[in-house]
């Protein structure tokens, strides 16, 4: 079994550090670690090691640095997705499916017909979230969880950088996510942003906005998708065809 991981921002490379009060209470009270054992530790911008366990005192885990495991973020793809919060445990279910598929931030999205709001409150709770899942999943660099944005406020984020900007929305003539990004560029594909809309649909005027200001619409199929099953759709095909893309220099799958 792999050892357990902790979340320890900035650590030092060398000799050691240690875990803050709550992850040292996990380690002692609930994995009841001991001295001598070995743990990872992650600092959530990509960098990795494994460590032992040096000491314990009454409220700390120290631990030494025996190797590096990871440097840095992978230069993989940039996958941002907007969408509009589903209700109760389904954020949960978003936040931990997205963050393990691998998108690198997630923005909650205001929308005319939202059932639920991005709190403060709210978009703490989804960033331990995100914490439990990268302890889990063993990815090294956070997700990371914005506050909310309107519409409004998504259709004037930079448009340079976000080279694709593809929004889930399945009625007309709309062709299918995977066939448009596979007609794109491979430099294209490594930069993504997309939105989903909530329960209830984006109203047509969300539509017209997005869609006016480049936004292109695409479609995961027939059936209507919960807001989280269309969200990890999206990001599963988006980062399948982007991988591939970079593993072949840029060709995509004809
Ligand atoms: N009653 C709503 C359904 C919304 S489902 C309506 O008729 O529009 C929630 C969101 O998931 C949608 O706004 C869309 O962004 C996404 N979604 C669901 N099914 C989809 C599909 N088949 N293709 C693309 N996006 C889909």
């Amino acid at each position: 079994m792999s050892p357990p991981r902790f979340f320890v921002p900035n650590f030092p490379r060398e000799p050691g550090g240690q875990l803050d009060a709550a992850e040292s209470k996990h380690a002692m009270q609930v994995l009841r670690l001991k001295v001598g054992q070995l743990i990872e530790v992650f600092d959530g911008a990509g960098l990795s090691a494994q460590a032992r366990i040096a000491s314990i005192d009454n409220k700390h885990v120290s631990f030494e640095v025996l190797e590096i495991l990871s440097n840095g973020p992978p230069h993989g793809v940039s996958l941002e997705m907007a969408v509009a919060l589903p209700r109760g445990d389904r954020q949960k279910i978003l936040v931990d499916t997205l963050c393990q598929l691998g998108v690198t931030r997630l923005q909650p999205l205001s929308c005319d017909r939202s059932v639920a709001e991005a709190t403060a409150n709210a978009i703490e709770r989804l960033n331990r979230q995100v914490l439990e899942t990268c302890k889990q999943c063993r990815r090294n660099e956070l997700m990371i969880v914005e506050s909310p944005v309107t519409v409004n406020e998504l259709v004037r984020m930079d448009s340079v950088k976000r080279r694709i900007r593809l929004l889930a929305h399945p009625y007309g003539d709309v062709p299918e996510l995977f066939d448009v990004l596979c007609r794109r560029d491979g430099t294209d594909v490594q930069q993504i942003l997309m939105a989903v809309g909530p329960e209830g649909g984006f109203t047509d005027d969300e539509v017209f906005r997005l869609v006016s200001a480049g936004w292109q619409q695409v479609s995961l199929g027939p059936r209507i998708l919960r807001v989280e099953t269309a969200a990890s759709a999206l990001a599963a095909i988006a980062l399948a065809v982007s991988n591939s893309s970079r593993a072949s220099g840029g060709n995509i799958i004809e």
